[in-house]
Formats: C-alpha cells, structure tokens, sequence
C-alpha cells in the first residue's frame, strides 16, 4: 500500500491510463507509482520505458497498473522529441 503525508494535497481523477493492465516489459508512457493487481507489489517507474520483467524469483508475472501519477489532460512531449522536419 502506498502511504502519503498527512495533509499532502492529492486529487483523485478518473483517467484511462488508470484502467490499464501492462505485461511485465511493455513500455508505459507514465511516470509514477505503479501496482500488481496479483500480489500488490508496487513499484516507481520512470515512465517512458519498459515495466520491470518477471525474474526468476517471482511467483508470477506481474501485472501492472498505474496507481499515482501526475497526468496532464494530454501528454507532454518534450522538446527534444519534437522534429520540425516533419
Ligand atoms: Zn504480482
């Protein structure tokens, strides 16, 4: 479970990204606190990258569902990914 200070100012939304279920090593765009709907395990993702991937001491592949995040009404495309030429 993830746990939060006191008083800290959180808002709930509803936001698909929050419905989806990714397979240990799909890439999620998201930065945040993701968790496994089997286990609970939850993990920090940097976002824009894969989803850590089964290892040998897992008792299952996790599945994996973002559970806090800063989500803007669209993605946020940095700069450097921005090609003029286009
Ligand atoms: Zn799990």
């Amino acid at each position: 479970m993830a746990y939060i200070k006191i008083g800290t100012p959180f808002n709930e939304i509803m936001h698909k990204e929050f419905e989806i279920l990714y397979s240990p090593g799909k890439e999620a765009f998201y930065a945040g606190i993701y968790q496994c709907d089997l286990c609970s395990l939850e993990i920090v993702h940097p976002g824009k990258c894969e989803l850590p991937r089964k290892n040998k001491d897992d008792a299952h592949s996790h599945r994996w569902r973002l559970l806090v995040s800063i989500i803007k009404p669209f993605p946020v495309i940095p700069i450097e990914d921005i090609n003029p030429m286009q």
